[in-house]
């Protein structure tokens, strides 16, 4: 039996191959991937139910129906990916010609998230498969049912020196891995705090990396808005998955003259999301473990509670709520909520509002709400965010021309479409000269070909 370390440098082996560079390859394996994913839709959202309560709908919008989409789209257009560059050639060099290839990186770690498990894993593999690598895949251990399902799908089709999947505690299995072989890309999706732990092994030995981390993504609801509108926008991403998403609006920052107004429309839109009691709501998730249900129910002493707030531990439901009233200063404030709680705040000017947003900088989103072509620009420009939405949240992400990423605290790097594609691959540059022409000039000595050599290289 092969330990880690043997089973990776077996990877390296195969990768040196060259087996996974042709655009045949590349493209049996994802259609490979596809039908076994298709093969076991039921097992998928049966496993994503005992893991988070997720309906067969929401699966298909936001795990394996995204997944597929997202696969699609890549198939269609691979061949043109992958053909080479051609670029312009500067003066200096004419009469060279010049190109960008787009290489494989190798041997690539993929991190997951317990949130989407299998959205977070395998949209990832497509990029890493499309651009040729051998894939180290790692899901989270705290969706325990949906990682055994997606072990089985990835060792129907794919043999260990090419995919390799690595369940198993992560604190254990990713620095044994990390320290022990030097990866050529780690992509990792996960808390900011595990996120700096996994760039400083990564930086040990100067592995790049992808790191698509947490924050706390405000939404601006302006004076002009249409409330009912916002107030839809926001509570349809804020409480699905319970809250447990990346881009979900964590908190909501509405001009004074109109928070009456969008708590009224936020308590008249989530019963007719989820009923009078969202616990009995069959499309309703729930928190992910009793660490994540407690840190959660915590915050609900941070405000007064002007919708939901029942919860039960037995059943780690908690509902979708709404709170006003809160310090600037209260842990709500301060932590990624990451759970079906949103503050609602108000604003006089859009300094006050900018400051709040200003304590928790650099968000993966930022949405505003508004009617006016000035707010919407001003409000795009202050506020530096991996992405943003206008009358709308979170649903960037669902568009793979769209770059899905953060900045600075929410990370570093982005994927989706050709993104992915261009994420897992070099970029190599390669000029071409041809022999032909070789004039003296070129060569030393250079002295007195001052006034030339401006001419040309400009
Ligand atoms: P997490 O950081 O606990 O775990 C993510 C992965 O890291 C898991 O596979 C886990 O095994 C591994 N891990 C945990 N501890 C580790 C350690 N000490 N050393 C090495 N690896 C370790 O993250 P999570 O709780 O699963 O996910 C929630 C967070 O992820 C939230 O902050 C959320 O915003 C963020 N997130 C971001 C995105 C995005 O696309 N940007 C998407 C989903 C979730």
């Amino acid at each position: 039996m092969l330990n880690l370390t043997e089973q990776l440098q077996l990877m390296r082996q195969f990768y040196g191959t060259g087996a996974t560079r042709s655009y045949a390859f590349r493209k049996q394996q994802l259609l490979l991937l596809k039908r076994a994913v298709e093969a076991n839709e039921e097992a998928i959202y049966a496993a994503l139910e005992a893991d988070l309560h997720k309906s067969r709908e929401e699966c298909w919008v936001t795990e394996n129906g995204f997944f597929l989409t997202e696969l699609k789209d890549v198939l269609a257009n691979l061949k043109k990916w992958m053909e080479p560059e051609p670029v312009p050639t500067n003066l200096l060099n004419l009469p060279s010609s010049s190109k960008v290839l787009r290489e494989p990186l190798g041997v690539v770690l993929i991190i997951g998230p317990w949130n989407y498990p299998f959205q977070l894993l395998f949209t990832p593999l497509i990029g890493a498969l499309a651009a040729g690598n051998c894939v180290v895949l790692k899901p989270s251990e705290f969706a325990p049912a949906t990682a055994k399902i997606m072990q089985q799908i990835i060792e129907s089709c794919f043999p260990p020196e090419q995919v390799l999947y690595v369940p198993g505690d992560g604190a254990t299995v990713i620095p044994d891995m990390m320290n022990h072989f030097t990866f050529d890309h780690v992509f990792y999706t996960g808390s900011t705090a595990v996120g700096k732990i996994i760039y400083k092994m990564a930086a040990e030995k100067l592995v790049p990396v992808t790191l698509e981390l947490g924050g706390k993504s405000p939404a601006v609801v302006e004076a002009d808005a249409n409330i009912l509108v916002a107030a839809r926008r926001i509570a349809m991403p804020k409480y699905s998955n319970a809250g447990q998403m990346c881009v979900a609006p964590d908190y909501v920052l509405v001009h004074q003259s109109r928070q009456a107004e969008l708590i009224k429309a936020l308590q008249q839109v989530i019963p007719q999301f989820y009923g009078a009691d969202a616990a009995a709501e069959a499309g309703y998730g729930r928190i992910i473990n009793e660490k994540q249900f407690n840190r959660i129910v915590g915050y609900l002493k941070d405000g007064t509670i002007v919708y939901g707030g029942q919860h039960n531990a037995a059943d780690l439901y908690i509902a979708p709520t709404v709170m006003v009233d809160i310090a600037p200063d209260a842990p709500v404030m301060k932590e990624e909520i990451f759970g079906p709680i949103l503050p609602v705040i108000s604003f006089n000017t859009m300094e006050e509002a900018r400051d709040i947003i200003a304590q928790n900088p650099n968000p993966l989103a930022f949405y505003v709400f508004t009617s006016s072509a000035d707010k919407e620009k001003a409000w795009l420009e202050a506020v530096p965010a991996g992405g943003a939405c206008v009358n709308t949240a979170s649903l960037h992400l669902t568009n793979p021309n769209l770059p899905f990423g953060g900045r600075g605290f929410s990370g570093t790097g982005a994927y989706h479409g050709k993104y992915s594609f261009d994420t897992f691959s070099h970029r190599k540059a390669v000029m071409k000269t041809p022999t032909w022409f070789d004039p003296a000039l070129k060569y030393p000595p250079f002295t007195g070909k001052l006034k030339l050599l401006k001419w040309l290289v400009g």
